[in-house]
């Protein structure tokens, strides 16, 4: 399949509001086929992929890292995603085979995730300390939790919109958007705005119809004259896994601990949460760690 995943960023109202929207399509596939989900669980990785893909794109340097955790009282269990700003993302979830009724014709996201719970915001931009921001959960919709963890940790009032498409031979389209008024909007232009938003078509429907995503952005705010700032950044599932940062961890753990696995061990087999890879250390490599660590 071609990949069309595309993230843009769209200044309108003369640079007072922007937008950000991206497909995912490609991504989330991948993500789905890697972990095998369930469709309420690459609906509700996809999506967390998906807001997370247009807030790394807001980061400044290639270093910096964003962390998303979920947790939710659901089946789900919670998840996680982590997201450089090239940008480069991985996620997973606790349960991949979460599988629910649907809810009025819909992925029931909310019920696999569960109402209870918090949404965990880890931005590493190369300071001490990276910065936090814990919400609760709202909804578990996602969207809507994300619009929350905006307006109480960044204190904007962002419009955050998810879609993720799925049929029985995958993810058909996902995608979404984030709309933020900068400083300087108008009360005129928050609520021309919030009317366009409710008034929209379903965002499931225009990713269906492949809208374009500077189509989309016209269509929500109704300005023809809205302008591409940023385009073609593509976003990408990747792991950045591998056998070195596997043995990092393990001399991480001390030679105490690394001697008393290799008196007890035959071998340790290790999986990557983010992409499955296996990586098998015996008794000898083992052995060779620990002397280097003298
Ligand atoms: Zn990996």
């Amino acid at each position: 399949m071609e990949n069309r995943d595309r993230i843009i960023k769209i200044l309108a109202y003369d640079g007072r509001v922007s937008i950000i929207c991206a497909s995912t399509t490609t991504l989330v596939e991948k993500a789905r086929k890697i972990h095998d989900l369930s469709p309420v669980a690459t609906a509700a990785l996809g999506r967390t992929l998906t807001v997370a893909s247009m807030m790394a794109v807001n980061m400044k340097n290639e270093k910096d890292k964003l962390t998303i955790q979920i947790k939710g009282n659901g089946p789900l269990g919670g998840m996680v995603v982590v997201a450089n700003n090239f940008p480069k993302l991985k996620g997973y979830v606790a349960n991949p085979l979460v599988d629910l009724p649907l809810k009025n014709g819909k992925l029931d996201v909310g019920g696999a995730l569960g109402k209870e719970g918090y949404l965990n915001i880890i931005k590493d931009i190369g300071l001490k300390d990276p910065y936090i921001g814990m919400v609760p959960l709202v909804s578990g919709e996602i969207a809507e939790d994300f619009a929350s963890y905006f307006a109480t940790s960044e204190q904007t009032n962002t419009a955050v919109n998810l879609g993720v498409l799925v049929d029985k031979n995958g993810v058909k389209a996902s995608g979404g958007y984030i709309v933020t008024p900068m400083p300087d909007a108008t009360e005129d232009d928050l609520f021309i705005l919030e009317n366009r938003i409710k008034e929209a078509k379903p965002l499931s429907q225009m990713l269906d119809e492949n809208m374009s995503l500077l189509d989309i952005a016209k269509d929500l705010t109704g300005d023809e004259k809205a302008q591409v700032i940023e385009e073609n950044i593509i976003p990408l599932y990747e792991c950045d896994c591998s056998r070195e940062k596997i043995e990092k961890g393990l001399i991480s753990l001390g030679k105490e601990e690394l001697k008393d696995i290799v008196n007890t061990q035959v071998k340790i087999e290790t999986v990557c949460h983010f992409c499955n890879e296996k990586y098998v250390f015996t008794k000898e490599e083992l052995e060779n760690i620990l002397k280097e660590l003298k």
